[in-house]
């Protein structure tokens, strides 16, 4: 007989993480036999892992029917992992964990809830605290967060974390979005519905060591804010527009000074600082033409977003690039 109950898939995008995994699969497996309402399918993303990852997966998938893996060919990013988590599912509910438990699997029930009782499209988890982490790393963040949401002008909720349940619906419309730079955080925001946050307290990395140092994270920032916002853009004419009535100015102060004193005006230092702080700020805003105009070369080339080197999932259903 067809099983009526619906099928929640959880994805779980991970990059070396053999120490986490044990730990991740267990609390997960608890879970999902505590809501024995469901059934549940577990995509993990393997990105290009050079440690156990896959060989682990391979075991749980051994034991466990409700285990499916998808290995990369390479190192694509958590972005991509996601991605192909989300083309591979076939879940009512769609949720994304990370593999190493500071997404607890605990807060599935709650979300759940919320889905099917209270009517929300999806369910997001943001940390309330930010406790174990760098104090200059945790105030960039949040610098962040409120930056970015004053010039996309989208709901960019700080503390947020890619952790989410999603109805099919809410899945279908991000996948609608084709794009190759791939700012999962903004796009959450931008295909809309109607989300609840649950805040939670932070929780520490499981095992293991984090994947981002902070230069990944400002490059993180920096895409968020291309991918998003086209205001960089703006800033050049309003640097033009400053810097047109800055000289009009000074070219009348000169010109009255030069009727009424009479001397001509001395003085190549203070010519030579504005000649460069005015070649800094032309630099400057051709680099952020230029920022624009390579998201429209990779966008034009059409790449997939990963390239798979193997899975257990049937071949039918299974989506081996994209
Ligand atoms: N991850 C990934 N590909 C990467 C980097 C990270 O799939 O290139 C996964 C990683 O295995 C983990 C999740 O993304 O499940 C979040 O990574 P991490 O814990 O390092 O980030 P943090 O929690 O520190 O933001
Ligand atoms: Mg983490």
């Amino acid at each position: 007989m067809e099983d009526a109950r619906r099928l929640i898939s959880l994805i779980v995008p991970c990059y070396n993480e053999q120490e986490a995994l044990p730990l991740f699969y267990q609390a997960a497996a608890r879970q999902m036999d505590a809501l024995p309402g469901y059934r549940f399918e577990l995509i993990f993303v393997d990105d290009g892992s050079r440690d156990q990852t896959l060989s682990l997966l391979k075991a749980y998938a051994g034991k466990d029917e409700r285990v499916h893996y998808l290995s990369f060919s390479r190192n694509f990013g958590k972005e991509s992992a996601m991605y192909a988590g989300l083309v591979n599912a076939s879940g009512d509910y769609v949720a994304i964990l990370d593999a190493d438990l500071q997404d607890p699997p605990a807060l599935l029930p709650q979300m759940l809830d919320a889905i099917e009782r209270e009517g929300y499209d999806s369910v997001a988890a943001r940390r309330v605290t930010r406790e174990g982490e760098g104090r200059v790393r945790s105030f960039l963040s949040r610098r962040f967060y409120a930056v970015m949401s004053r010039i996309t002008r989208m709901e960019m909720i700080e503390g947020a974390r890619d952790f989410r349940l999603m109805t099919r619906a809410y899945v279908d419309a991000l996948l609608a979005l084709s794009e190759r730079c791939r700012f999962t955080k903004g796009m959450f925001s931008w295909v809309g519905f109607k989300t609840k946050w649950i805040g939670y307290e932070n929780v520490e990395r499981a095992a293991g060591e984090t994947k981002w140092n902070m230069m990944q994270l400002f490059k993180y920032a920096l895409e968020g804010i291309f991918a998003f916002s086209v205001a960089p853009l703006a800033l050049a004419s309003y640097f033009g527009i400053a810097f047109c009535g800055l000289a009009l100015l000074a070219f009348l102060f000169v010109f009255i000074r030069a009727l009424v004193c009479g001397d001509p005006v001395a003085g190549w230092p203070s010519l030579v600082c504005i000649v460069l702080f005015l070649s800094g700020v032309q630099l400057f805003c051709l680099g952020m033409v230029g920022q624009y105009l390579a998201r429209v070369y990779t966008e034009s080339k059409h790449r997939p977003l990963f390239i798979c080197r193997e899975t257990n999932i049937s071949e039918e259903k299974f989506v081996k690039m994209g």
